[in-house]
């Protein structure tokens, strides 16, 4: 009953006082998602000609693309037909953006948004209401996959200061109570934060989780640590943002009592891709943006092996991203999802490209198998891998107590067999592992693969 009324009432009215549409939408995806993928490609076909149409005719940008490559939209008719275009990098939005907003969206329309960038600065970039509610909605009907609904007490565990400062505005704070949703600001997320949070979950009973898997399994092996497992279960947890490793998974699961749905997806592009209850790869949101899979050439590569992330947005009509190299490496799948749902698998997310570790024969090296050999190591907290060169690997360390030089040597003989004789490894104790600008923690970095 609660949750019919949040849908039709609650939410409209929320809907109202922010100037948004986004449960038209939201209804549209909740049908979408089902039909068979052939229609789903069809709809992403006639979204793709008029966005292309659309970018062709009021963006100079891709007036030039389009003209170097000897293109008119026309030549553009499916997702395939996209190969013969550019990709557009983090550098060329960075340089070329008064050239990339279309000349018809008037400036009051267009919503600055920012991320990390390439040349060492952040990137801003545009997006425009309509994005926006479409990527919203996505997000809710990804939402539900992991059990939640309209009207459900949500916790979201954020790092991102824009994002957490906003929360905090009268708007914000509104918005927290119409949609019962409580934001935790979790960027320092100290000991005495922990604290706070393991008393709110059993105070407030928070049904669904959303946040940072980083967060997560940070939260959960301080509640381990201290016997603290017996906190209200929520029905679902989102791990998002950042990498989700399976031991982490496994511990989340077992602190906190419920399952995770791992979710990727970023701010230029909102959620890309999320787990159903199948829980065998990530949902495609096919129906909202078109996701290729590229060898370092640019070719598609084949159902099953890694390839780079390409991203067309079909809805960002104020500042296109058409072949947006999102700089991850991901694997898509041919195989339906035995749930039903049309929407197409991708069925490991490997990495960011930067986060890629190599051995010094240039042989690429999974982070997923590598984070299996953490839990062999007594009291290893935390650690991170920074590959400095081709044969040199800096391992971060956060001692727990009770690790010692028998615990170095252990991690140091696992990492060999890894990475091979050649590879020269050093250890720097820390007391924490450095997060990024927008409060990710990362597991490994590879200056080799640092963007510009
Ligand atoms: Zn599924």
């Amino acid at each position: 009953m609660y949750r019919l009324i949040s849908e039709h009432v609650v939410y409209p009215l929320y809907e109202r006082v922010s100037g948004r549409c986004i449960r038209h939408k939201f209804v549209q995806l909740e049908a979408s998602q089902w039909w068979p993928l052939a229609d789903i490609l069809d709809w992403q076909q006639a979204r793709l000609a008029q966005l292309v149409r659309h970018a062709y005719d009021t963006v100079p940008y891709y007036r030039q693309a389009f003209a170097a490559a000897g293109l008119t939209p026309a030549d553009v008719r499916s997702a395939t037909d996209l190969a013969s275009l550019p990709l557009l990098t983090k550098a060329v939005i960075q340089e070329r953006s008064s050239e990339l907003l279309s000349t018809v969206y008037p400036p009051d329309r267009c919503i600055a948004n920012y991320t990390g960038g390439s040349i060492g600065t952040p990137m801003r970039f545009y997006q425009d209401q309509g994005q926006q509610d479409w990527g919203t909605a996505n997000t809710l009907r990804c939402n539900r996959w992991a059990g939640w609904d309209f009207g459900q007490r949500t916790l979201v565990l954020w790092g991102h200061p824009r994002d957490v400062k906003a929360t905090q505005t009268a708007r914000g704070k509104l918005r927290a109570l119409l949609l019962r949703e409580h934001t935790f600001d979790a960027f320092g997320f100290s000991t005495a934060d922990m604290a706070a949070l393991a008393d709110y979950i059993r105070r407030a009973r928070p049904q669904t989780v959303i946040a940072y898997a980083s967060m997560l399994a940070h939260f959960a092996a301080f509640l381990d640590e201290r016997g603290l497992t017996d906190l209200p279960a929520p029905q679902g947890i989102i791990a998002s943002t950042d990498m989700l490793f399976p031991h982490q998974r496994q511990l989340i699961e077992r602190v906190l009592g419920a399952p995770v749905f791992n979710r990727y997806g970023c701010r230029e592009v909102v959620t890309v891709a999320a787990e159903c209850g199948e829980h065998v790869g990530m949902h495609i949101n096919a129906d909202r943006l078109v996701v290729e899979f590229v060898d370092a050439a640019g070719r598609p590569v084949a159902p099953g092996h890694p390839g780079r992330v390409v991203i067309t947005d079909l809805f960002n009509y104020a500042m296109p991203f058409i072949r947006y190299d999102i700089q991850d490496v991901a694997v898509p799948s041919a195989v339906p999802c035995p749930c039903g749902r049309g929407l197409p698998l991708l069925t490991e997310l490997i990495g960011r490209y930067a986060d890629i570790l190599t051995t010094p024969e240039g042989r690429f090296v999974s982070a997923s198998a590598l984070t299996t050999i953490l839990p062999k190591i007594a009291s290893l907290r935390e650690c991170q891998l920074v590959q400095k060169e081709r044969d040199w690997l800096q391992v971060l360390v956060v001692r727990g107590p009770g690790y010692d030089e028998a615990s170095e040597t252990a991690l140091r003989g696992q990492l060999a067999g890894f990475f091979g004789p050649q590879m020269r490894i050093t250890f720097d104790h820390v007391d924490e592992i450095p997060r990024t600008a927008s409060g990710k923690k990362r597991f490994s970095v590879s200056e080799l693969n640092e963007p510009g």
